[in-house]
């Protein structure tokens, strides 16, 4: 069983500072000028009128279906209307409380203006919240905001290295995760030799992608490299900044059931997104912190029972479908059980993560075959091996793509 335990304050980044002040206008300072602009509460949070910021700062919005674009200095936040969060740069931010309109008019939330706009600007604005002051500073050129660089501050392979030899422009680095671990041993599965539990045989897996991906230039950290237990909630997280995308392995089982053990095979499952009543449901507890007890095992039965922290975007949903495709494709090649295809669900170790993340059902330790592939050394090398193209390709492919030129 799962011990939910649901932090109702939001974990700030200012650790033992007072509350936030919530003034009942801020005023922008500026060369050009003084304004003062309301803070409207009227949806629970603080928030700022666009039209209203944009007769002094640099700062638009525009509406497009469920979505805002407020660009900041040509600068483009994305905000999801509603949702407590902003995209920028392909990153998922989190905020106390989201953009909205209202009377045909777009609100920011006063802490994207006061936290995050400084500090992506950083030469450029200040706020001080005792004097609910916003200023623009004289040096700094608004137009070349410090962040202007593309956030893939990426590194050129070595001539003759492995990452050159195996044709990338770039360095990448991912978070493989291999699945349970320590106190959480998984499913035991029928099929499984005595002793030998998910836990040892995602360890395994886990081990042999580094290898491979290692060996193709890609680098690799791990969420554990011996049998020891990761929290599920800090398993994502290692895959920040500089981390392309994060992949967490697995071994499926059945309960017992007519026919259970006939069932068999591979599939990756990325983040459900928000459409469904379970995720709307759970979109209402926005900034809840959701911390998992991993005292004991994670029962995975069945993955549908899990929650998410409903920070997610299409974006980031449409990169995690691709590297999903990628990696069934490249693992059914090589699986002897019926090839599952990609499916969302919410499992909560990819509901932490802010690069693309997929999880990876590797087959049915309550399936004969399935069981015997996956403790087998050849098995698990060639599947190994397949995930790990599944990576590459997609890796190849985000080349194309932020850096132009023809897809492989
Ligand atoms: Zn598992």
């Amino acid at each position: 069983m799962i011990k939910l335990v649901v932090a109702l304050s939001v974990l700030g980044a200012h650790g033992d500072v007072a509350e936030p002040i919530i003034p009942n206008s801020i005023v922008v300072a500026t060369a050009r000028g003084q304004l003062e602009v309301p803070v409207s509460t009227e949806m629970g949070h603080p928030a700022l009128s666009v039209p209203r910021l944009g007769q002094l700062l640099p700062v638009t919005a525009q509406v497009s279906g469920d979505w805002a674009t407020v660009a900041f200095a040509q600068q483009p936040f994305r905000f999801l209307l509603g949702a407590s969060n902003f995209v920028y740069q392909g990153r998922v931010v989190p905020l106390v409380g989201g953009a909205y309109v209202r009377r045909d008019t777009v609100y920011v939330p006063l802490q994207w203006l006061t936290e995050y706009v400084p500090r992506m600007f950083s030469e450029g604005y200040r706020y001080d919240p005792y004097a609910g002051r916003f200023e623009e500073s004289r040096l700094a050129p608004i137009a070349s905001p410090t962040i202007t660089q593309p956030r893939l501050d990426y590194r050129a392979p070595a001539p003759g290295s492995p990452a050159a030899r195996e044709g990338f422009r770039m360095l990448h680095k991912v978070v493989i995760d291999a699945g349970h671990g320590g106190r959480d041993p998984g499913n035991p599965g029928k099929f499984l030799p005595r002793g030998v539990n998910e836990k040892h045989i995602t360890l395994a897996l886990a081990g042999l992608i580094e290898d491979e991906l290692e060996s193709r230039g890609v680098s690799v950290v791990m969420t554990r490299t011996r049998d020891v237990t990761v929290n599920v909630h800090n398993r994502a997280p290692l895959c920040k900044d500089d981390c392309g995308l994060f992949v967490s392995i697995h071994v499926n089982s059945l309960k017992p059931r007519t026919g259970y053990q006939n069932v068999s095979g591979f599939e990756t499952y990325f983040l459900d997104d928000a459409r469904t009543q379970e995720a709307q449901r759970v979109a209402q507890m926005e900034n809840d912190a959701i911390l998992y007890d991993t005292d004991e095992p994670i029962e995975e039965d069945d993955p549908l029972s899990f929650i998410l922290k409903d920070l997610h975007t299409n974006e980031y949903l449409r990169q995690s479908a691709e590297l999903a495709d990628f990696i069934q494709q490249a693992g059914a090649r090589v699986h002897p059980g019926r090839d599952r295809g990609v499916s969302q669900a919410r499992f909560v170790v990819l509901g932490y993560a802010s690069r693309p993340a997929v999880l990876v059902e590797t087959g049915f330790a309550t399936n004969k075959k399935d069981a015997e592939f996956l403790t087998s050394a050849t098995g698990k090398q060639r599947l190994a091996d397949a995930i790990a193209d599944g990576i590459v390709q997609y890796l190849k492919r985000y080349e194309a793509k932020v850096l132009g030129g023809v897809e492989p």
